[in-house]
């Protein structure tokens, strides 16, 4: 998946970002954005969510969004999908990946997507049946999403073994990769490395493992270098940290894209992404904000002197 590059930046601010701000992002701001971003050699960007449009308006273009992202060269398109009808729905617009969304979290996951993770898992399966039938060649990649796997806001601590469970439920119903994600910002470098050296003894190192970090406490970077430690290679990020977090007002949310890169890019692992474009992309992302804060470091502080990027050397 990460081709000639290291690691693989997964953008999602497109989706996880626009879904927790209020101003409405047109179908042409958005691809504005996500043109600038794969300009600066972002290689996969989430851009949208099949959900019914009543439930989230921001996201009631997301078929026009793929489509028209898919016309970008070298882009991998991406999104997300609660159930069967979303799959489809994605299926038909053409995205290269339909990320599966339930939560390790038995509460989190009725509250989110409204049916038990046995109905979620039944979904999962359909939907990998459905890709099989409609596509011959299987071309569109089910990711298994493993939401709260470092703990939920609703049930506290999650077992370790609970994680285990659901993604070798995913893995053999069919999954063609997992997305391990700590969705409310409580992991620790610690309990990072320990889920991944566990979940790669579980389900073996042939199937891509992708990280979804918050940084609600401060620990965004430090869970990627713990990840990094156990092997995953693929992360997922949001320009400018857009979104926050829902569950606690004016803390940050995802990890920062451009934070993320300069990260990688100086511990000298490639990604293939031009920390320069990253910054412009950035602008272009805030010129349609109205007033919703961004966070990161790096679009302040600026690179060091003497920095090389590592996809520069
Ligand atoms: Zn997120």
């Amino acid at each position: 998946m990460t081709g000639k590059y290291e690691i693989l930046v997964h953008e999602v601010g497109p989706r996880d970002g626009l879904q927790s701000i209020s101003t409405l992002f047109s179908t042409s701001a958005k691809l504005e954005w996500i043109r600038a971003e794969a300009q600066a050699g972002v290689r996969q960007i989430q851009v949208g969510s099949f959900v019914p449009p009543k439930m989230l308006p921001q996201m009631a273009d997301s078929a026009e969004v793929v489509a028209q992202a898919k016309q970008i060269e070298g882009l991998t398109v991406s999104a997300l999908v609660p159930n069967l009808k979303g799959a489809q729905n994605g299926i038909a617009a053409g995205a290269d990946q339909l990320g599966v969304v339930m939560s390790v979290s038995e509460a989190h996951n009725q509250s989110n997507v409204r049916r038990s993770l046995n109905e979620s898992l039944a979904g999962f399966s359909q939907i990998v049946a459905y890709r099989n039938e409609v596509e011959a060649d299987r071309k569109t990649v089910i990711s298994g999403g493993l939401a709260t796997s470092f703990g939920c806001t609703i049930s506290g601590k999650i077992p370790l073994a609970d994680v285990m469970a659901l993604a070798e439920q995913l893995v053999a119903r069919g999954a063609d990769r997992l997305s391990v994600a700590d969705t409310v910002g409580y992991a620790n470098p610690r309990q990072v490395r320990e889920l991944f050296d566990e979940l790669f003894r579980t389900v073996g190192r042939d199937i891509p493992v992708g990280a979804h970090f918050h940084d609600t406490r401060g620990l965004g970077l430090a869970n990627v270098c713990a990840a990094l430690e156990a092997g995953v290679r693929e992360f997922d990020s949001c320009l400018g940290g857009l979104g926050g977090c829902p569950y606690a007002p004016g803390a940050s949310g995802n990890i920062v894209t451009e934070d993320l890169v300069f990260m990688l890019e100086s511990m000298g692992m490639k990604t293939g992404i031009d920390l320069d474009g990253l910054l412009t992309a950035r602008e272009i992302m805030q010129r349609h904000l109205k007033g919703e804060p961004t966070q990161g470091t790096f679009a302040k502080a600026g690179p060091p002197l003497g920095f090389v990027p590592a996809s520069a050397a």
